[in-house]
């Protein structure tokens, strides 16, 4: 097996070496350096391929600085594959379900530490899709400079290849399903830990916002302690290019099935002021940096995963009907637009 000096690359494709015989790995594509060194794209996938069954899509690493955002995503695939061992009813789970993993779709901008891809473009404005309403200045994305951040890529140029492999994947495996929900993990903005859903480009709301908000539902009733807030990402900011905008807004019209795609940013500015120190350390804001915090990070959103994964499963028993849809798509309007 080669080593990348990426740690979660290599920790990555163990986890690959040890699940063989009992999941289905593929390099989507493959990232150069212009300094020199190749880092692969990888999907994993397990449980049922059949097209009839609901799926779950598991990503991080989309900005590079946001490592704890992979490390979340391998944590998960990790203890999957290691219950596959002797978990009897993980097996049955997964006759129901298709779980596929994405942990580094951005390893070239995680090997050099650039929130950006190698080419200095921010995944997350990349798709073609623009706010038609008025963005903050950069964050929003920009096409001033690659060397600034929030770069959007030329406007004429295709999608950046790691966006083309995320694409590829979710077209394959979630938007061929009659449901599939899909989860981005991030980490740096603000102080709470977040559940977002599109839109990012507008405040308009979504056409399944009804969907979501069943969902929210659930996920409160059985996790009464959580954290999370969940909101639109327009409740936050407006960007151009958001790939889950653009995915979703192609299921709409592509698909007659539902997806649901969600980012969960991991709030670190709480890292920061326990530990200032951070403030000085480039991948300290974006990544807990003392090892007990980093477990407690890492356990702390392990139940959120499983719980997408069961919610696919059981998705007839909770998704919102013909009689009560409009009360779910009523209660939404009233929480966040
Ligand atoms: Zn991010």
């Amino acid at each position: 097996m080669a080593t990348h000096q990426l740690p979660e690359l290599d920790a990555l494709e163990r986890i690959i070496e040890l699940g063989a015989g009992q999941l289905e790995s593929r390099t989507v594509a493959s990232v150069t350096l212009p300094q020199g060194g190749v880092y692969p794209i990888h999907a994993v996938l397990l449980g049922n391929p059949d097209k009839s069954v609901p799926a779950v899509g598991y990503f991080g690493g989309v900005h590079g600085l946001e490592r704890i955002g992979a490390e979340v995503v391998i944590a998960y695939l990790q203890s999957l594959v290691m219950r596959l061992q002797w978990d009897s009813t993980l097996h049955k789970q997964l006759e129901s379900v298709r779980l596929v993993f994405m942990p580094i779709v951005n390893p070239g901008g995680m090997a050099v530490g650039t929130r950006a891809n190698p080419q200095g473009v921010d995944l997350m404005r990349n798709a073609p899709i623009s706010s038609e309403e008025s963005v903050p200045f950069l964050v929003g994305g920009q096409r001033i400079s690659a060397r600034l951040p929030w770069y959007r890529g030329a406007q004429s140029a295709p999608m950046e290849i790691e966006n083309q492999a995320v694409c590829e994947v979710v077209a394959a495996e979630l938007l061929t399903r009659p449901f599939s929900v899909a989860v981005d993990c991030h980490s740096g903005f603000g102080s709470r830990d977040r559940i977002w859903f599109p839109y990012a480009h507008t405040r308009a709301c979504i056409a399944h916002l009804a969907e979501i908000q069943a969902l929210k539902h659930i996920f409160v009733q059985s996790n009464s302690h959580h954290r999370y807030i969940f909101e639109p990402q327009s409740q936050q900011y407006l960007a151009h290019g958001d790939l889950w905008d653009y995915l979703y807004k192609l299921s709409c019209v592509q698909t007659q099935g539902i997806f649901l795609p969600l980012t969960l940013e991991m709030g670190s500015w709480l890292w920061v002021k326990k530990n200032p120190r951070q403030l000085f350390s480039r991948h300290g804001i974006f990544n807990p940096l003392i090892e007990h915090r980093q477990q407690r990070v890492l356990r702390q959103h392990q139940s959120l995963l499983d719980f997408l994964s069961r919610a696919a499963c059981g998705h007839r028993l909770w998704l919102p009907h013909a009689e009560n849809r409009a009360q779910f798509h009523a209660q939404a309007l009233q929480d966040w637009y």
